[in-house]
């Protein structure tokens, strides 16, 4: 009896820690420091874009406690462009946001658009990517764009060849954005569009630049500068990801069932490699799992075990052992067999 209760107890916990997926969000409040970005009569744009990018933040943390909320900057910054996705990208994150907002030379433009990355319509002139990529002109080290001129049309042709393997999932995410700004704000819904924005190209993960309206239009000015406005903007967005999350747990939730498949229909023993072991269980992405993803635990004596996910034969085992000794130096192989551990030894004595 103790040891099926032993063996429920193990599944339970390989099952919770592998379904509740660590997930990261990037946020970036466009521009800030040096780089005010479109300028209105009372306000500046990289000011809105941090109060609403900071609000974003404080709803997803508040709302969703396995999503990790990373921000570009959380303080008026001067960030080269380069920056931003370096950013995203060193801290692994699942999806990037930037935020900005919107400037016209007609006053009487208003309103929501959230952009991906894609080839503009024909006959658009790139008015929103030319400026929201033109602080590159800001910066010293213009070389490491590799010749590109945001106001030079011929710069574009280096995303000609764009392959966006994200394309489904960040268009995902902008219909989802745009279709909570119609539920929760009163503004025009401008709809999802597609331009080259530099960040966007570079980030390795889908993504979406949204531009929550126009400083240039006394209304959408005076909407973005109020409490009400930011916080409405701000709750639509976080509704979005919400959704996002569901659809992509829901998508992975598949992979994970499998496991628990492999781990309790196996009638040979699975191994996994043991990283480290702590107290208390850890956050997703938690610095302690130096960028791996896809960790589980078991607990055991007290302590939670973080390990690969398992495989199949010892071989294998051995390979994914080698890989990972060098983040994890003190890391090794362990074996489990119908829901308990056992020793490696053991565990190579048992055959079909
Ligand atoms: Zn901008």
């Amino acid at each position: 009896m103790r040891s099926k209760k032993f063996i429920f107890a193990v599944f339970a916990l390989l099952c919770i820690s592998t379904l509740a997926s660590a997930f990261t969000i990037v946020i970036d409040p466009g521009h800030g420091g040096d780089d005010p970005g479109a300028i209105g009569c009372k306000s500046k744009e990289k000011d809105l874009n941090l109060k609403i990018a900071l609000l974003l933040g404080e709803k997803i943390e508040a709302e969703c406690p396995d999503i990790t909320v990373v921000y570009t900057r959380k303080k008026d910054q001067t960030l080269t462009l380069k920056d931003r996705p370096r950013i995203a990208n060193k801290n692994n994150g699942d999806f990037f946001i930037s935020i900005h907002t919107n400037s016209a030379q007609s006053t009487k433009a208003c309103g929501t658009e959230t952009y991906i990355l894609g080839m503009a319509k024909a006959g658009a002139n790139l008015e929103v990517a030319k400026r929201e990529n033109s602080v590159i002109l800001l910066e010293n080290d213009k070389e490491s764009y590799q010749g590109f001129d945001p106001n030079r049309p011929e710069s574009y042709i280096m995303f000609e060849f764009l392959q966006d393997q994200y394309n489904d999932q960040s268009l995902l995410m902008a219909d989802l954005v745009q279709q909570q700004f119609a539920k929760k704000t009163d503004r025009e819904n401008r709809s999802v569009r597609q331009d080259l924005f530099w960040v966007l190209h570079q980030t390795k993960m889908p993504s979406v630049l949204i531009e929550v309206g126009f400083i240039s239009n006394a209304s959408d000015e005076n909407y973005l500068i109020s409490k009400k406005g930011q916080n409405e903007i701000a709750t639509a967005i976080c509704e979005a990801v919400k959704q996002y999350k569901y659809e992509y747990d829901k998508k992975n939730n598949g992979k994970y069932q499998a496991l628990k498949a492999e781990v309790l229909d196996s009638e040979l023993p699975t191994y996994r490699v043991q990283l480290f072991a702590v107290k208390e269980e850890l956050g997703a992405n938690h610095p302690s799992m130096k960028g791996e993803k896809n960790l589980t635990f078991f607990k055991e004596n007290g302590y939670f075990k973080y390990t690969s996910q398992p495989v199949g034969n010892y071989e294998e085992a051995k390979k994914l052992h080698a890989a990972l000794k060098e983040k994890f130096s003190d890391c090794f192989i362990i074996a489990f067999y119908k829901g308990e551990k056992i020793s490696v030894k053991k565990a190579l004595s048992i055959k079909k």
